[in-house]
């Protein structure tokens, strides 16, 4: 197939070209016979689809880093705006939110002073990294997302249980570096001031008793690593992840600007808490009587808000790594009316996405406030939070969704207690009329 050769936009009517090939790309040097049709600019310059479909891409990608990185840093948002942020994805946990929309203020203001003062100045700010305390399941991952995705900084999770010392199996701490540079697709300045989540961080304390004998035995040696990373430090980075070795390149990563956002369960700390606390465990006797919800949640509740760096230290983090902590907040395990706004409420709640694909269908689905109960109950059965919900609408709906491109259109379909527990199909061919709840 020969290709065609196009006049491109006029140009100064000097195109003859010069020395340039006619039909050949001035980009690539393939001919039309090579890559079809090349276009023609003026002054004698041709460009062929290909090289067109290259440069489309390298635009798009500056201009996406641009968008993304961009007003990370000069324009912080006040921690007012920050909360609303998380408001729009997080229910509850309004403890955590405050500290955080601070801590985070903070961060990114000391940041932009650090950068712009002239002379030293005899006040030192500390680097605020936060610690999240919580049940599993009940947002402390959502949050650090949410706030990086508001404030377009690369964003990273790891796992502190998979991090070992050097020597033995598993992943160096650097891989979490490593993770964050990959976000920020390699550019290292953006990484440099990305947030990193690490989850688990209660599972390397000294005293756990469940350290597997594959790290390092007590666990201190990860939170010395850690240390290091989180006190700020130019760490080396094999650009491939792995374990390091001696003959690899290594990128070069300053941490002092990442802000790093650890979380537990911290399991049992609160009996920690109590006995320093001195309270009596009549105390938590009659909030048991009350019969709101299930005693130990409501213990745990009660005093986990008041954890101290101390706690954490008898609880087996090595007092230098919970002094690179200042910001402690914790989170509230999720009661039944909780699950049901979260369900329901966030901007991509689950119910809102399932009434998205059936509104796509040209029907709508209701889910009545009973069902929804339902569903939360069945998840908090599960005991992982917030998680199981998702799954447990999945296995209802999924069957649903199977069927529903070839329903009538134009449907009103509702999710009730049967429906939820399977005693009535939600397509029975008697399509609801109009909307009743949720
Ligand atoms: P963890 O506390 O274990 O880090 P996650 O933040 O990963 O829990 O929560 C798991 C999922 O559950 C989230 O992706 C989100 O869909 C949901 N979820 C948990 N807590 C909340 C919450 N407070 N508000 C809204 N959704 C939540």
């Amino acid at each position: 197939m020969s290709g065609t050769r196009r006049k491109g936009p006029p140009g100064n009517g000097n195109s003859s070209g010069g020395r340039r090939r006619t039909g050949v790309c001035s980009f690539c040097g393939k001919s039309e016979r090579d890559v079809g049709p090349i276009i023609e600019g003026p002054d004698g310059i041709y460009i062929c689809a290909g090289c067109v479909d290259l440069c489309s891409t390298i635009i798009k990608q500056e201009r996406r880093k641009v968008s993304r990185h961009a007003g990370s840093v000069r324009e912080v948002p006040t921690p007012r705006k920050i909360r609303e942020h998380l408001d729009s994805y997080v229910v509850g946990q309004d403890q955590a939110k405050m500290c955080l929309s601070v801590a985070v203020y903070n961060h990114y203001k000391r940041l932009n002073y650090l950068a712009e003062r002239q002379d030293d100045d005899d006040v030192e700010i500390e680097k605020s990294n936060v610690l999240l305390i919580g049940p599993t399941g009940c947002g402390k991952t959502l949050l650090a997302r949410s706030l990086a995705t508001f404030l377009r900084v690369p964003f990273a999770i790891s796992d502190a249980t998979t991090l070992t010392e050097a020597g033995y199996v598993g992943e160096d701490v650097e891989n979490v570096l490593l993770r964050l540079l990959q976000a920020a697709e390699y550019d290292i300045e953006a990484a440099e001031r990305g947030i990193i989540y690490i989850d688990e961080i209660d599972k390397i304390g000294k005293t756990n008793q469940n350290v597997s004998i594959t790290r390092d035995v007590s666990g201190e040696g990860v939170q010395q690593s850690l240390l290091k990373l989180l006190e700020g430090t130019i760490a080396n980075i094999p650009p491939q992840g792995g374990r390091k070795h001696p003959e690899q390149q290594y990128i070069q990563m300053d941490t002092t600007q990442i802000l790093f956002i650890v979380g537990g369960t911290f399991n049992g700390i609160e009996n920690t808490i109590k006995k320093r606390l001195g309270r009596s465990m009549i105390g938590f006797a009659s909030e048991q009587q009350q019969g709101k919800t299930d005693a130990n949640t409501n213990a745990r509740r009660s005093v986990l808000k008041d954890v101290t760096p101390d706690d954490l230290v008898h609880f087996g983090m090595i007092p230098e790594f919970v002094g690179r902590l200042p910001v402690i907040a914790a989170l509230e395990p999720l009661d039944e009316e909780a699950m049901i706004k979260i369900l329901t409420e966030p901007r991509n709640a689950v119910v809102r996405q399932y009434q998205k694909y059936f509104e796509i269908e040209n029907a709508e689905l209701i889910f009545t406030e009973d069902a929804l109960r339902e569903i939360a109950r069945k998840a908090m059965k599960r005991e992982t939070g917030a998680r199981a919900l998702r799954s447990v609408i999945e296995e209802i709906m999924l069957k649903y969704l199977y069927d529903l491109p070839e329903q009538p259109a134009e449907g009103a379909y509702q999710v009730d207690v049967e429906v939820v527990e399977g005693r009535r199909p939600l397509f029975d061919n008697k399509p609801v009329k109009k909307k009743e709840t949720a």
